[in-house]
């Protein structure tokens, strides 16, 4: 199993839950990823279930792929190659609005799914799979997170009632928001002070970003997983219909995330750059300097905004 670059708590809960439900019926499952699972998300992973430091080898001798959370090769980041060589079945289990470029394989696509968790409690409901504490403790975990912790237009009546149906099977809220969201190091709040210090924000257009400052990541000693969150500060300024998150990627490019309201879908804004993601929450990389980048995205969206000169709702 597989998930996106710098996987989140969607792509690895869905992952762990699925280790849990796939171990069970006696399949030797593995979680191979192109980056690190993050520090916070470590509680939910069962000792020997993560190979990601030798994930390309693991995809390689593996008689089929899952990949979650995603189903564009390009955002597999290094193991793209060694999922388009392998030859075998690509299961793809998805809620992103993609072309899909991955290889042939059965497909649970459905972007109307608030989470990748939500179609893997389906899959396990649909094939009478039980449901122990540990497989909805990992979904509830990727809902939890997908949602912005039930807050996101996302936050549908149906995904309330698989959260429900979690809770019911043993998850503690409290100890999952203690473990997701109040572990944090110092230095993911000292991030956080120094990103807010570049906000920048344009009033008659919608918009507002921030910037994170060139080594702020080394200097407190924290990851991009880190940065989660942090462009909801531009977004919940009053009037503010898209707000963008710029950084550094280790790479080199410049990685730009994009956030919305109302009636602005960043997805498509993204898919004119060759980026994705969702209708409220996307994202893009390019090539070039962070002030080039900057001019080129910033002007683009002054003028998406200036077409959509709705207020926000
Ligand atoms: P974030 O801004 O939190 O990294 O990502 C927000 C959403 O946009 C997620 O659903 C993520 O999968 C998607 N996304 C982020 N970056 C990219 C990108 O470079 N390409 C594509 N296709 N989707 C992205
Ligand atoms: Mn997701």
């Amino acid at each position: 199993m597989t998930t996106h670059v710098n996987a989140d708590g969607d792509g690895v809960g869905s992952e762990v839950a699925l280790w849990h439900l796939l171990s069970a019926r006696g399949v030797k499952a593995s979680i191979a990823n192109s980056t690190g699972i993050p520090d916070r998300f470590d509680f939910l992973v069962p000792d020997g279930a993560d190979a990601s430091d030798r994930a390309a080898k693991e995809i390689e001798r593996a008689d089929a792929i899952v990949v979650l959370d995603i189903s564009d090769a390009t955002r597999l980041g290094d193991l793209a190659g060694a999922v388009k060589r392998h030859g075998g079945p690509t299961v793809c289990i998805d809620h992103h609005v993609s072309p899909g470029t991955l290889p042939d394989g059965p497909r649970l696509v459905a972007p109307e799914a608030s989470a990748t968790a939500e179609l893997v409690f389906d899959l396990a409901v649909t094939l009478g799979w039980e449901l122990t504490p540990e497989v909805a403790r990992a979904l509830y975990v990727g809902i939890l997170t997908d949602t912005g912790a039930f807050r996101f237009s996302n936050t549908t009546p149906r995904i309330l009632r698989v959260a429900a149906a979690l809770l019911e099977r043993g998850v503690n809220a409290e100890e999952i928001y203690q473990q997701v969201y109040a572990s944090a190091p110092e230095g993911r709040v000292r991030l956080t002070a120094d990103v807010l210090q570049t906000l920048v924000v344009e009033p008659d257009a919608g918009l507002a970003w921030v910037t994170v400052p060139p080594d702020a990541l080394e200097r407190h000693g924290v990851t991009p997983d880190d940065l989660d969150g942090v462009v909801e500060f531009p977004r919940s300024i009053a009037g503010v219909r898209l707000a963008l998150l710029f950084r550094h990627l280790a790479s080199g490019r410049v990685k730009v995330s994009l956030r919305s309201l109302g009636d602005v879908d960043v997805a498509a804004f993204a898919q004119q750059f060759g980026g994705g993601g969702h209708a409220k929450a996307a994202g893009v990389s390019f090539e070039g300097t962070m002030g080039e980048v900057q001019e080129r995205v910033l002007r683009a969206a002054r003028a998406y905004l200036g077409d959509r000169a709705t207020s926000r709702t």
